[in-house]
């Protein structure tokens, strides 16, 4: 940090504070980890300086040997831990990996098929007239995903978002009564909506998915199963997601972020079936440009830590401690969304509490527990105030959280909500924003997070 400091002492100082508050309060939220010192130190290194446009063995620039030799071993890493056939470690982010799933999937379905049509072998040889007929069939395709307030993802078709406007979009949702994923309502909307793409994945659902059965609804359809495994690339990595919960077997593409359960760099990746390699390969420059090989290389860093037979203990470990939080959440009277959990994600309806998600977000943070506010299915007070926070297992766990410490979590978060009052608006009626927490609340559960 004396480095930086000589140069803009105030991002050292931002930079120690950060540390300084990661350290000292309850990382709950469920997209987060601690990365290991060696995928840290990985990304702050000389490939940053690097451009390397292409793809492995076949750059637009010069001198890429050494950045072949690290995506290579990030691809070959992947591809041996979750068993897929093809690995693509270029996307800088989830969304971009999604970004250039969808541009590949089109250019797979549409572009190529399209193209053989009009006897072109790329899109440059084709005469304005077939690029019109072209440029209207890709714009008239249809993506069904699950919705943001059952728990997907503003990628998977969110009106707002890209994937919302360049794609036709219906999303499935949940059952009102058990708020479950309910297959034979995603066959049925697949049927009548007969979408290109169908996407199983999710931000905030606490439960696993049958990848068996929504691949077997993407057949009967014709479309393309696109699993988005963001979330629980690291349940999938450390194999407590096997057998039909592991996305990988029957996707034709699996998406995800590297930073989350993975526990490795900011970033993306994509899986594929061989028949989609080729269009995933491209991109570059389909959606991408230079890719971060600093990056790349702190991606095959921790792909090899998670091979490591102790990421599969603790992937289990993220398991065990979300219906540890869970079960200590149920005992205290609290009301969870789909009744408990499956995964690393707990989401609680606060509801219950006379609170919105909001409040009760900003309430925990007084109290340094860190989490966010989540939408609940039909959340009554919309995306923005939300009725629900969710919490998530996989950055306490690495700390070394079992058991007794998730129960002890519940403990102070039920303690921090029960003794928290909404506020009132400047006007003095009801707010869903402000609130207003109990004498002793912020002290004591400090002094708790503390000692963990
Ligand atoms: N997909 C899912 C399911 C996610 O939960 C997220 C991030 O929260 C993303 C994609 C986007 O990832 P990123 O923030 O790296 O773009």
């Amino acid at each position: 940090l004396s480095v930086i400091e000589s140069v803009e002492p105030r991002i050292a100082e931002a930079t120690r504070k950060e540390l300084a508050d990661q350290r000292s309060s309850l990382k709950l939220i469920a997209s987060e980890n601690y990365a290991s010192p060696a995928v840290l130190l990985t990304m702050g290194t000389w490939f940053s300086d690097k451009y390397a446009e292409g793809t492995v063995g076949h750059r637009f620039y010069a001198g890429c040997q050494n950045v072949d030799t690290v995506e290579a071993l990030a691809a070959e890493h992947a591809r041996e831990l979750f068993g897929a056939p093809y690995a693509y470690a270029q996307p800088h982010s989830g969304i971009d990996a999604n970004l250039t799933a969808f541009w590949s999937i089109l250019a797979h379905r549409v572009e190529g098929p399209w193209l053989e049509k009009f006897g072109a072998k790329n899109v440059n040889e084709l005469t304005e007239a077939d690029w019109e007929t072209l440029r209207g069939e890709l714009g008239n395709q249809r993506l069904l995903g699950m919705s943001l307030d059952a728990g997907g993802h503003l990628t998977h078709g969110f009106r707002p978002n890209i994937s919302g406007k360049m794609f036709y979009q219906q999303q499935y949702g949940t059952d009102p009564e058990t708020q479950l994923l309910d297959y034979d309502l995603v066959r049925a909307k697949a049927r009548e909506f007969q979408p290109l793409i169908l996407i199983a994945g999710y931000s905030a659902y606490p439960r696993r998915i049958n990848f068996a059965k929504m691949r077997e609804i993407a057949d009967e359809v014709g479309a393309t199963l696109m699993v988005d495994m963001a979330h629980f690339a690291g349940l999938v990595a450390g194999k407590v997601f096997t057998g039909d919960e592991d996305p990988v077997p029957f996707a034709h593409i699996t998406t995800t972020t590297t930073h989350k359960s993975l526990r490795g760099p900011r970033g993306g990746l994509i899986l594929a079936q061989e028949e989609y390699a080729s269009s995933v390969d491209r991109g570059c420059p389909l959606v991408l440009g230079g890719p971060l090989s600093h990056v790349m290389a702190a991606k095959a860093v921790a792909l090899a830590e998670a091979r490591q037979d102790s990421f599969r203990t603790y992937a289990q470990q993220v398991a065990d401690n979300a219906k540890s939080l869970a079960d200590g959440f149920l005992t205290r009277g609290a009301k969870l969304v789909t009744g408990g959990t499956d995964n690393h994600i707990v989401l609680l309806d606060v509801t219950s509490f006379g609170l919105t998600g909001r409040q009760a977000e900003s309430a925990l943070l007084d109290a340094g527990v860190v989490t966010n506010r989540n939408s609940v299915p039909n959340d009554p007070n919309g995306a923005w105030y939300t009725s629900g926070v969710r919490f998530g297992t996989p950055a306490l766990t690495t700390r070394g959280f079992g058991h007794d410490e998730f129960d002890k979590v519940a403990e102070l978060v039920v303690d921090v909500l029960k003794n928290t009052r909404p506020g009132s608006t400047k006007a003095g009626g009801a707010s869903k924003a402000t609130y207003e927490l109990g004498d002793g609340v912020a002290d004591r559960t400090h002094a708790a997070s503390a000692e963990m």
